[in-house]
């Protein structure tokens, strides 16, 4: 995309009442607009990350077996109507529909759907929101076993969700309260400063313990050593939960077995809220210049910025964008006109794509354009055949 055509400008300032990092500097690279406290819209740059951590969660939620639904977002709740806050009644609801038979489990629907919730402490961005968005899945399971069976793929596909995401080396599976149904739920916590939980972190095992059920007995029961725990600041990306029959019950969820007997549906959930799982990367992975996106994420792979504006340069920024856009590379231009250098670079680094390619005289003059990593100090000249093997192998 031709940044020209970008109607979002970079601006120097968040709003004043802006205390979070992450909402600050997505607002002043044009990816979110605050509606009010703890309300945002997502403008062109940030829905792109928006789709792009969405995609990650989808490939991650098919390949255990998910299958992609939508509910509406309007509910009804006794004799009221309302704006869905959760999903398990809405979930129970339709499955009671199609559920009657051992052989209809198990199944293991999802979506991703905006939430609203009257949230009091509204000052983390959009790490949280009053109105965000949701991926929910809701296992339906024959019985403990095969609900267990589930509950342990599900483990590793969040491991793989935040490892993806570019933020699996600072979250942990976290042993959390379970409710009444559960001795535990699984939280993944990743350590910033900016959450709101502390956990206790067996960096050994690589697990943690959140300080809601921390106790001596919790820690013998886990075979963890009290010595060893490192206390972190940390969010909550994600959560899964098993509910048992919390739900099936009241809703008479039940199922015929294979003896012909009615037994209750066992069900489990499985969280991930998409802004703040985004606001968490920009929490943890910027520096004082702007955001860092990590590839599977970033909005754009490459940044080019064409400089001074003479016909050469602008001739071979162009072709280099063509080059790009046949070869399947998103790429951002910064075509724009008399902007100086100074300006392009801040807003390069701002907006934190991976890979900044700058053209300019004095590239051309080297026989090549400027590459240069967001996280490197240094760039290093290449042609442009090299560039594009260079981001080809990277794939
Ligand atoms: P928290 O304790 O942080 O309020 P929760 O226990 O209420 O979270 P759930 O209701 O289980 O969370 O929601 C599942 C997931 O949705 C959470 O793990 C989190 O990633 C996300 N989430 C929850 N509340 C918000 C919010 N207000 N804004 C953005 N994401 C949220
Ligand atoms: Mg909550």
């Amino acid at each position: 995309m031709k940044q020209s055509q970008l109607f979002t400008k970079t601006r120097k300032e968040a709003p004043k009442d802006e205390e979070s990092k992450n909402a600050e500097l997505l607002i002043k690279g044009g990816f979110i607009h605050k509606e009010m406290a703890g309300v945002y819209s997502y403008l062109p740059l940030g829905l792109k990350v928006l789709k792009n951590i969405e995609g990650i969660i989808r490939s991650e939620m098919d390949a255990i077996g998910g299958t992609e639904m939508r509910t509406s977002v309007i509910q009804s709740n006794g004799t009221e109507i309302g704006l869905s806050f959760t999903n398990e009644e809405a979930y129970s609801n339709i499955m009671k529909q199609y559920v009657s038979s051992y052989k209809d489990l198990p199944i293991y629907p999802y979506d991703f759907k905006n939430i609203f919730r009257n949230e009091t402490r509204s000052k983390s961005g959009i790490m949280r929101g009053r109105e965000f968005y949701w991926k929910a899945l809701y296992s339906f399971s024959r019985d403990e076993a095969q609900h267990e069976e589930f509950y342990e793929k599900s483990k590793q596909a969040y491991k793989n969700i935040f490892q993806k995401a570019g933020i699996g080396h600072l979250t942990y599976m976290t042993f959390a309260s379970g409710g009444s149904f559960s001795k535990f739920s699984h939280e993944f916590q990743t350590v910033t400063g900016a959450g709101e939980d502390t956990i206790y972190i067996d960096e050994s095992k690589g697990i943690a313990v959140n300080k809601e059920v921390y106790t001596d007995e919790v820690l013998a029961d886990l075979g963890i050593d009290k010595e060893k725990l490192v206390e972190q600041r940390a969010v909550e990306v994600g959560n899964i939960f098993s509910l048992s029959t919390k739900f099936s019950e009241p809703f008479d969820l039940t199922y015929t077995d294979e003896a012909g007997e009615q037994k209750l549906v066992v069900m489990g959930s499985y969280g991930i809220g998409l802004g703040r799982l985004m606001g968490t990367i920009v929490e943890v992975l910027s520096d004082d210049n702007g955001i860092i996106w990590p590839e599977s994420v970033a909005p754009f792979r490459v940044h080019i910025l064409e400089l001074g504006d003479s016909e050469e340069v602008l001739k071979e920024a162009e072709t280099l964008y063509a080059a790009l856009a046949s070869a399947g590379i998103e790429t951002l231009y910064d075509d724009r006109m008399e902007m100086s250098a100074g300006e392009k670079f801040a807003d390069a680094d701002l907006l934190g794509m991976p890979y900044r390619v700058v053209v300019s005289a004095r590239s051309l003059k080297e026989n090549g354009v400027e590459v240069k990593k967001r996280t490197e100090e240094k760039g290093q000249i290449m042609t442009q055949d090299e560039l594009l093997h260079f981001l080809k192998t990277k794939e």
